[in-house]
């Protein structure tokens, strides 16, 4: 019998924490998760899931626009955010009772409260302590707004998932997927959305051709999108905000959203007592199997900064389970992750960018198209797909695949599984295409792009 309480002790159940629970107790572990907010975490109460909500939300305007070609009249729609945001809280209340089930069923003890470590084997819960021989540290990460007059006055996603109504005029501040997506939704839904980010060009990590191309087809949908743009101080001006830029200019306001980066959240977590080591930007270090400096004190997730997505999280989840429980030490692999940004067009993404694939492999064939799908043809909408793949001339194996375009997200899910297979750019040449598809592009790229074309 241990002299531990538990075999495997959880803080967060977010995406990591829930399925590292789960599998561990799959395989024989004795395990408690203990969460604070809400179960499902991040990804499923103010992440993904609200996000892709609210994004399907904000594309019937475009539909309707679209229609009009193929022959349909609508009457003007009216739109009411009340609905949407208590339709979405009623989903995501019944996700939340999923988790709750799942954790049950697999037999893992679910706590509710904050937790608190004391040392490496104990854990406070409020004036409770538990033991574990492990214990896993999967509390993700929280928004981080800059220091600035007016810091007061400006949201985070967090809240813009429950406010109480859309605003007419919008302000997102921040370059990341989250700022870009925010714009798409509130431009969508009918708000003036003014986008502000600090350096040359948004969506810092994507390849430059889909970023490039995101920022044209943003600006033409109507979105001010703003780069090189700094914010001084937002003001309160009776009902509006009012946002003075460096250099000068001012916007008038009803909302102003930071999304200027997420940080690990680790305050008053207990780390520096238990002894585990952080790095510069507070995310807790790790080996190569999520252990911390700590031996029995394990990290995965957005605690530990490695790639920020819940797929990911997931992966180190189970990769963790294997490790401690089955007794196959497992390692997650980091490499070849698609993503999708869930902007108007979407970008979809795996592999190399073309900078990184240059600076690995050093001369690297690109392949590139750029058209107006053929829905778009009748639509008479002004829209763009950009695809392109990034090839290593050594051994012809396909490095990046990128994409801005319609469900791209959808399409590069396969193509992950292409590249995770080591394929070849002859191996897509003898792809058959779908026929008529925006995805068969991907296997009908025969010229190569002049190098500084
Ligand atoms: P989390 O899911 O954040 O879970 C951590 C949990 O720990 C939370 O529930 C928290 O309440 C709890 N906790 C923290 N401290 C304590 C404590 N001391 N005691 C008890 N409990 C505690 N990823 C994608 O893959 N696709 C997307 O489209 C996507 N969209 C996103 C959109 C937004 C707006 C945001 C913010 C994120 C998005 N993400 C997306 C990222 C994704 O949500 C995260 O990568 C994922 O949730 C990380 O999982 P995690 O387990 O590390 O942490």
């Amino acid at each position: 019998m241990s002299r531990y309480d538990y075999d495997l002790f959880t803080i967060g159940a977010g995406s990591g924490g829930v399925r590292a629970s789960r599998m561990s107790a799959s395989y024989g572990a004795r395990v408690a998760v203990v969460e604070e907010r809400y179960l499902g975490g991040t990804c499923v109460n103010v992440g993904c899931v609200p996000k892709k909500l609210l994004v399907y939300a904000s594309e019937f305007p475009e539909h309707r626009e679209d229609a009009a070609g193929f022959g349909w009249s609508f009457p003007e729609g009216r739109f009411d955010w009340s609905v949407l945001i208590e339709n979405k809280n009623r989903e995501i209340a019944r996700l939340n009772g999923v988790y709750a089930r799942l954790l049950d069923a697999a037999g893992v003890e679910c706590i509710e409260g904050r937790a608190r470590l004391l040392d490496p084997h104990t854990v406070a819960i409020g004036d409770r302590t538990l033991t574990a021989e492990n214990v896993l540290v999967a509390v993700g990460g929280w928004p981080s707004v800059p220091e600035f007059p007016g810091r007061e006055h400006v949201i985070t996603s967090n809240e813009a998932f429950f406010l109480k109504e859309l605003p007419r005029r919008a302000v997102i501040v921040g370059g990341g997927y989250i700022a870009v997506e925010f714009a798409g939704i509130f431009h969508g839904l009918g708000a003036q959305v003014t986008q502000l980010y600090r350096g040359p060009l948004f969506l810092r990590g994507f390849d430059d051709d889909v970023r490039t191309a995101l920022a044209e087809e943003m600006r033409k949908s109507g979105i001010d999108l703003r780069f090189d743009a700094r914010v001084e101080r937002v003001e309160k001006a009776g009902d509006e905000l009012r946002v003075t830029l460096e250099g000068g200019g001012q916007l008038e306001a009803d909302l102003v959203m930071y999304a200027t980066g997420r940080k690990p959240n680790t305050s008053d977590l207990g780390l520096e007592e238990a002894g585990v080591e952080r790095n510069a930007k507070g995310a807790i270090v790790v080996d190569a199997y999520s252990r911390t400096s700590v031996p029995n004190i394990w990290a995965i997730g957005d605690v530990t900064d490695r790639v920020n997505l819940t797929p990911v999280a997931i992966h180190e989840g189970m990769c963790l389970a294997r490790t401690l429980f089955l007794g196959e030490p497992t390692a997650p692999v980091h490499e070849d992750v698609a993503s999708a940004v869930f902007s108007q067009p979407p970008i979809g993404a795996v592999g190399l960018t073309e900078a990184e694939a240059r600076e690995r492999y050093g001369e690297v064939d690109v392949y590139r198209t750029r058209f107006r799908e053929l829905k778009h043809t009748l639509s008479g909408r002004e829209q763009y797909t950009t695809m392109k793949l990034l090839v290593d001339p050594a051994t012809d194996r396909v490095v990046g695949a990128h994409m801005l375009g319609p469900h791209a997200g959808e399409i590069i899910q396969g193509l992950a599984i292409a590249l995770k297979c080591n394929a070849t750019k002859a191996q897509f040449d003898a792809t058959i295409g779908v026929h008529p598809t925006v995805a068969e592009e991907f296997v009908t790229l025969r010229e190569k792009v002049a190098p500084g074309d």
